[in-house]
Formats: structure tokens, C-alpha cells, sequence
């Protein structure tokens, strides 16, 4: 009897000790945060403006797909400063997207604090629009939906005075900016690729940027 308890009681403590690894081995994993794919962890060691940093190894990125004031344009500091609040010294995450650098040699990239996607919390508060190519279009969908409820709330740039309307906007075919109808940035194009658009409001809720030429 002894020695059957004892036979139990060894093969219960084997299959324990077989088990404990592979337990804690799960919860630590469920702990982790999802590995991104083609993702490179670093750390944000100067902010430049509301959509530029410098990682600590001096690479330069431009967050992809949004858009924040320049100096001396309004939110530019608020802006800046939100972007520093987020990132400036913690362990980031970038995942360049599949354009790569942009013409200035930055990196174009996706950049995630923990579980918190940087270009998304800059729309959320108003710093940011939506700047895209082509190349990073697969960014609309993921970002839209905050900037449209950004402009509902008013909130940031979306609370400012908007500037002096035009009873139609212009984008052309293949662009994600939109123009007064008078941009000189529309001469030369093919009239067939112009596409007439009603409001601003529409421009912005089809993910378009004002061109920065005729700033509508
Ligand atoms: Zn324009």
C-alpha cells in the first residue's frame, strides 16, 4: 500500500515537473505582446516635429501616413509635443512599410509604444492628417475612422477657423492631395484625370490631404 501511494505519488510529481515548464512557458507568452512581423525594436532618442524622430542609432523616421504642422503653423508645438510624450526614450517598435524611405532618406515606418499605434493617437487628438501615397494606401482604412471622429470632435487642427471655401475641390487621378480649383500644381494634367469633389469635408473623409501648394 506504502509503496503503491509512493509509486502515485512519484509519477503525479514527474508529470508535474513535466508540466511546469510548459505552464509557465504559456503564461509568459500570453504576457507578451504580439510579435510584429518585419518589425525592428528601437528607441526614439530626438522628437523633430509631430511625425519626425531620430532613433538612437541617428536613423531618421517619418511616421507613414499622416501629416503634422509645420513650424510655425498652429498645433506644430502641441503636436511636437504629444509625439514626445509618446515615444521620447521608451522602447518603440518600427515597421517600415513596403516604400521604404521617402525621398529625404527617411524611413517611412508604422510606430507602436507598447500596444499603441503613434500615427493613430496623433489623429485621435487632432495633430494629424492622413498623408499618403499610393504605396501606403493599405494605411487608409486603418487610420480613417479615427480622423473622421477627430473632425466630429473638433478636436486639434479640426477645431481651427477653416480657410476660405471653394464651391468645388480638385484631386487627380492617382493622388491623395486635394486642390482649389486654381492650383497651379494642376497645370499640365489631363483634364480626364481630374475628379471634382463637393466639400472639403468629403475631400478629407475619401483620405486626401490639402495640396500644400493652394492649401484649401
Ligand atoms: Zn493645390
Amino acid at each position: 500500500m506504502i509503496r503503491r501511494l509512493g509509486l502515485q505519488s512519484l509519477l503525479i510529481a514527474t508529470a508535474i515537473a513535466a508540466l511546469v515548464p510548459f505552464l509557465l512557458g504559456c503564461g509568459r507568452n500570453e504576457q507578451q505582446l504580439p510579435k510584429r512581423e518585419n518589425s525592428v525594436e528601437t528607441k526614439a532618442a530626438e522628437v523633430l516635429d509631430g511625425d519626425t524622430f531620430r532613433t538612437n542609432n541617428g536613423k531618421k523616421v517619418r511616421i507613414a501616413g499622416i501629416d503634422t504642422p509645420e513650424a510655425g503653423e498652429k498645433f506644430h508645438d502641441e503636436a511636437k509635443a504629444y509625439l514626445s510624450s509618446l515615444i521620447f526614450e521608451k522602447e518603440i517598435s518600427i515597421k517600415p512599410i513596403p516604400a521604404g524611405k521617402d525621398r529625404y532618406g527617411r524611413t517611412l515606418a508604422e510606430v507602436f509604444v507598447d500596444t499603441t499605434n503613434v500615427g493613430i493617437a496623433m489623429i485621435k487628438r487632432g495633430y494629424a492628417y492622413l498623408y499618403l501615397f499610393g504605396d501606403d494606401s493599405y494605411l487608409k482604412g486603418k487610420y480613417l475612422p479615427f480622423l473622421i471622429e477627430a473632425m466630429k470632435q473638433k478636436v486639434g487642427i479640426w477645431g481651427l477657423q477653416p480657410p476660405k471655401p471653394e464651391t468645388y475641390y480638385i484631386r487627380v487621378k492617382g493622388s491623395y492631395r486635394f486642390h482649389r480649383p486654381y492650383c497651379p500644381s494642376l497645370k499640365g494634367a489631363n483634364p480626364k484625370n481630374l475628379k471634382r469633389i463637393k466639400t472639403r469635408l468629403e475631400c478629407f473623409e475619401e483620405g486626401l490631404s490639402p495640396c500644400r501648394n493652394c492649401r484649401p
